[in-house]
């Protein structure tokens, strides 16, 4: 099926590995050219490379998505030298799982820092240029522990709980300009931040699901380039949950 990402322009955040990655290279096989950002450009040039292999043309860029002037910077980069951007995927986030009794300060603030202010920048930076492009794509990756909570991550079920509110309110501001805005919710998912889940603590996870295994990045990928392509042209202010049945 075509889903009609040809000659468009995506950024995804994150870029460098895990579902990021995954993402930026389903939307090159697809057609689209890609802008692949993570915390520095050198981190990303894989991903840049698996893109050109793709066909795509791409392009690497280095920012923290939590810095606001950082973003803004990086926003006319990509302009300058890829143009304007018809897709735009926040995927960048991290984890800093602490009880509450332990969890410091800062362990909460770097968390909504990334997960959720590093949403609002991109957003703010890309915004103006969705709205003039007709058809543009919000995709924002929030997590199953967003929708049902998770004891150990207040700070990044907080954190991907607000994306969710943030993808709705942005949902009814910019549908006006044809722009969309969705969430996918991934369950479990083979990256880098669940490696730590090993033995029958990963075991005892994987038959809690009730297709019983960790996702791979490719499966939220899939699902991302459905909502960037034309049959997610009618779907807007919507969480999709990629998690194997994890959250029924
Ligand atoms: P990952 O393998 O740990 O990769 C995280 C990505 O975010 C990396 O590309 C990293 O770039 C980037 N990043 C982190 N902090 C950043 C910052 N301040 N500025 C710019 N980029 C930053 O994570 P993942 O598992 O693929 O997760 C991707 C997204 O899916 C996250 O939002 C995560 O919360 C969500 N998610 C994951 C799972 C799961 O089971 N894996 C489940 C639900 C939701 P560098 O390489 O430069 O550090």
């Amino acid at each position: 099926m075509d889903l009609g990402l040809t000659g468009k322009l995506a950024l995804v955040t994150g870029a460098s590995r895990g579902i990021g990655r995954a993402i930026a290279t389903e939307l090159a096989r697809e057609g689209a050219s890609v802008a692949c950002v993570a915390t520095s450009k050198e981190r990303v040039q894989d991903t840049v490379d698996a893109c050109r292999a793709l066909g795509g043309a791409a392009e690497g860029f280095g920012c923290d998505v939590s810095d606001h002037a950082a973003v803004t910077a990086m926003a006319a980069e990509v302009q300058e030298l890829m143009g304007p951007i018809d897709i735009l995927v926040n995927n960048a986030g991290v984890t800093r799982d602490q009880l509450i009794l332990r969890m410091k300060e800062e362990d909460w603030d770097a968390v909504l820092a990334v997960n959720l202010k590093g949403a609002f920048n991109t957003c703010k930076a890309f915004a103006r240029t969705l709205m003039k492009r007709g058809g543009a794509r919000i995709i924002n990756i929030a997590s199953v522990v967003g929708l049902t909570g998770n004891a150990g991550q207040a700070n990044y079920a907080a954190s991907k709980g607000g994306l969710l509110a943030f993808t709705k309110s942005l949902a009814k501001e910019l549908s006006g300009r044809q722009v969309t805005v969705n969430a996918v919710a991934p369950g479990f998912i083979e990256t880098d931040m669940t490696e730590g889940f090993q033995g029958e603590a990963r075991d005892a996870m994987a038959r809690a699901i009730p297709l019983g295994r960790f996702g791979a990045p490719e499966d939220v990928a899939r699902v991302v380039a459905l909502l960037a392509g034309t049959p997610g042209a009618y779907v807007t202010g919507q969480c999709l949950p990629v998690d194997g049945g994890m959250a029924l």
